[in-house]
């Protein structure tokens, strides 16, 4: 049996056109190359897993492809003797070079005298050092003099993640490219293709949670899916269950059945959504920052028109809209506060899935008191239309309204008032 190539290197960009999302440094980098008019240094700044080094050889393949025809399109051939080297990083006259290894002036000294001869048997000889920021002070220094004047078939290219570290008179000798984050959609394009080459189908939202997983990393996004379709035993269909389970997200129904029973202030029905979200994924923070986010786009719904969420099916989103339809902002925003302010108490505590227990408890206490300043202003109205009919002193309350015994009389008296709203909104900051 041949052994089998992860997805991230079976489909790594041999050329520009196959690079995703990075139009401005590709358009840039072709012209270049077209007309002849090179730097001699190149910087490339990103998140991990975005495509810089694989852009790198890219660079160093077109430089140095053996096919003048597409070479003056801008583009490498992909199979001549030069480019298949460079892609296995076997070339004699490209060097990758880890920074984060060889971070010392002497691994930077053996890098210059080597600029010095000409390139074996390539066009150029060329130097791609990934992590550039981790190199020292005094090898950054080492190298800036050959910065300044390379031989005429040296090109140097940097990659980086921390564009702030590097010193700027070095960035000052060089082309920078940010390659930036790819957004969800062209992640999920760029899955679509893939699996329909390999022959599988996912579902939609499979997709979208492992786009909004990956963060942006084409390579993230890539390895998310290999472990998805292993642990889915390379079945044809991948549900959107097992990237759940696999990323540890509680099931979107359920976390959104544990919220509806905070907001009715149900203890019993809310501590036996957490059980069962608890049996299938353990990761009680994770239950949080899933709340929080729910409550994040209930509100956004309910406040921002039109607006878009993805990562959630159709009746998912509807049943969002319901709630925020029929919910006060001032109830989600209270939960939000109490889920939030005790997640890093979640993650510390020795026992997790108890703070979380407490905190249903607590939730469901503090959702079931009824907003006081509101009832208090009720009052305030009541008073004012008894008053305007009779000339009562004392004005009734609505039992229901306080959950108070049933003879609670408030005299007109706006320092009382004041008093209890003092003391309601202490007692309310939670
Ligand atoms: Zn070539």
């Amino acid at each position: 049996m041949s052994s089998y190539l992860v997805l991230a290197r079976k489909y790594r960009p041999q050329n520009f056109s196959e690079l995703v999302g990075q139009e401005v440094l590709v358009k840039t980098l072709t012209n270049a190359i077209k007309n002849n008019r090179l730097h001699h240094a190149y910087i490339l700044h990103g998140i991990r897993g975005v495509g810089k080094t694989t852009t790198a050889r890219i660079i160093a393949k077109t430089l140095n492809c053996l096919n003048d025809e597409t070479r003056f399109n801008g583009e490498a051939c992909g199979t001549c003797k030069n480019c298949v080297a460079i892609s296995n990083s076997h070339h004699q006259d490209v060097f990758e070079i880890d920074a984060a290894s060889r971070t010392g002036v002497g691994d930077v000294r053996e890098i210059i005298d080597s600029v010095a001869y000409a390139p074996v048997e390539a066009r150029y000889k060329i130097y791609i050092i990934d992590e550039f920021h981790m190199m020292s002070d005094s090898a950054f220094n080492a190298l800036l003099k050959t910065l300044e004047e390379p031989p005429v078939n040296v090109k140097f290219i940097f990659a980086t993640t921390e564009i702030r570290e590097v010193p700027q008179t070095i960035l000052s000798r060089c082309q920078r490219f940010n390659l930036r984050r790819l957004d969800e959609s062209e992640i999920i394009d760029h899955l679509k293709n893939i699996l329909l080459k390999e022959g599988f189908e996912a579902e939609e939202q499979a997709l979208n949670l492992i786009a909004k997983s990956s963060e942006g990393s084409v390579r993230d996004a890539l390895s998310i899916l290999d472990q998805a379709l292993a642990n889915n035993n390379h079945q044809n269909f991948l549900p959107s269950l097992v990237i759940e389970q696999m990323l540890g997200l509680s099931d979107r129904f359920a976390i959104i059945e544990l919220l509806e029973n905070f907001l009715k202030g149900d203890v019993k029905m809310a501590h036996k959504n957490f059980a069962n979200i608890f049996q299938n994924s353990s990761d009680v923070e994770q239950v949080g920052k899933d709340l929080l986010e729910l409550i994040h786009k209930i509100l956004s719904i309910k406040l921002i028109n039109d607006y878009q969420i993805d990562a959630f099916s159709k009746s998912q989103f509807d049943k969002l809209k319901y709630i925020a339809e029929n919910t006060d902002i001032s109830d989600l925003i209270r939960i939000w506060q109490l889920i939030s302010k005790s997640m890093s108490d979640i993650s510390n505590s020795s026992s997790s899935k108890m703070y979380f227990e407490m905190l249903i408890i607590r939730i469901c206490h503090l959702i079931a008191i009824p907003d006081l300043k509101q009832v208090l202003i009720n009052i305030h109205q009541k008073k004012s239309s008894i008053s305007s009919t009779t000339n009562s002193e004392n004005i009734e309350i609505d039992s229901q309204e306080l959950h108070k015994p049933n003879d609670l009389k408030i005299a007109d008296n706006s320092e009382l008032i004041a008093q209890i709203l003092k003391n309601f909104e202490g007692s309310r900051i939670v």
